[in-house]
């Protein structure tokens, strides 16, 4: 029986998650474009140890690539190394990224990589740097790593597109900085850089001064800038700044919904995030 808790968690959960399924998140996709906003669908799922559930997910994904093609939806798709097999190895998780990249390619679909905890950062990196050449894909910096500035220089030196985000994990202070305003002036550091070195970059951020600063340093730059916001966080902000910029929520969906919404509401303790994405839309 679904106690009082479990339903309350299904609310939460439900501002940010699709649903269950494909149709799921492409109807909410369709909403979005409706909207002038673009989607970047992520299936649920990481950590993954067994091999059934990775093939699993990658089916899902190449379901989902197929799907999203069909409908003509302006969406993305979002993968997790360890979602496609990182933590059982290399070899497994590189073939599954990149049979994902060769197929959304041949569909004209973007493949960002999220990146998760520091202990698999330099295997994503390496994965990630395996398919750079496809340019459909694209990967994931946290700003709270101490060692992102120069990840992202490195990656940009190989042609790399970036998305820029604050981070979402717990790391130990000696290699990430435990104050949100130092992962916030490192993010500041780090788009400066995107602005001088990167043609196009996403980024992902609720945080209305970084994303003003980002659209000040877009006019006076060549660089494709878009916008990344979680689904169910700030949509009414996310359209009117549809209205002059690329934006694109993450919209994730699938059966593994418990697990997004602890993060959603562990990371975001303060409960900033979680009371304004519970009260209804403002205009
Ligand atoms: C598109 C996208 C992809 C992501 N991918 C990854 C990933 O691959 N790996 C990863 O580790 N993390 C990822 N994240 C999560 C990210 O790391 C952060 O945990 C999350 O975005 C919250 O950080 P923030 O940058 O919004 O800033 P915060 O510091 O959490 O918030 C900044 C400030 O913005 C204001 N604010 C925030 N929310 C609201 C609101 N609802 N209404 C009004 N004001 C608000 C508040 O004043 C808050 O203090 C992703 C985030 C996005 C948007």
């Amino acid at each position: 029986m679904v106690g009082l808790w479990g339903i309350a968690e299904k609310m939460i959960a439900g501002r940010w998650i699709a649903g269950e399924g494909i149709s799921d998140a492409l109807e909410v996709s369709e909403k979005l474009n409706r909207r002038n906003v673009g989607a970047v669908i992520n299936y649920l799922g990481e950590d993954l140890r067994d091999s059934e559930k990775i093939s699993k997910a990658c089916n899902k994904y190449m379901l989902l690539i197929s799907d999203i093609s069909k409908a003509g939806i302006n969406a993305s798709i979002a993968v997790k190394p360890t979602q496609l097999g990182l933590t059982l190895g290399y070899k497994t998780a590189s073939a599954n990224y990149g049979k994902i990249v060769s197929a959304a390619r041949r569909k004209k679909i973007f493949v960002w990589m999220d990146m998760e905890e520091s202990r698999y950062t330099d295997l994503s990196i390496k994965l990630y740097l395996e398919r750079v050449k496809s340019k459909n894909t694209g990967i994931c910096i946290q700003s709270y790593l101490r060692r992102s500035e120069d990840d992202a220089a490195k990656l940009l030196l190989s042609g790399a597109t970036i998305r820029l985000v604050k981070g979402a994990y717990r790391e130990p202070p000696e290699i990430a900085f435990a104050q949100r305003k130092d992962a916030t002036r490192n993010f500041s550091r780090i788009m400066g850089l995107l602005f001088r070195k990167s043609e196009r970059f996403m980024v992902a951020t609720h945080d209305r001064q970084l994303i003003s600063r980002a659209i000040s340093m877009s006019g006076k730059s060549d660089a494709r800038v878009s916008f990344g916001m979680l689904n169910g966080i700030m949509n009414d902000y996310a359209y009117r700044l549809a209205e002059k910029h690329d934006v694109q929520l993450y919209l994730p969906f699938g059966e593994e919904w418990v697990s997004y919404g602890y993060r959603r509401m562990r990371e975001l303790r303060n409960s900033v995030l979680i009371a304004k994405s519970l009260l209804p839309s403002q205009h």
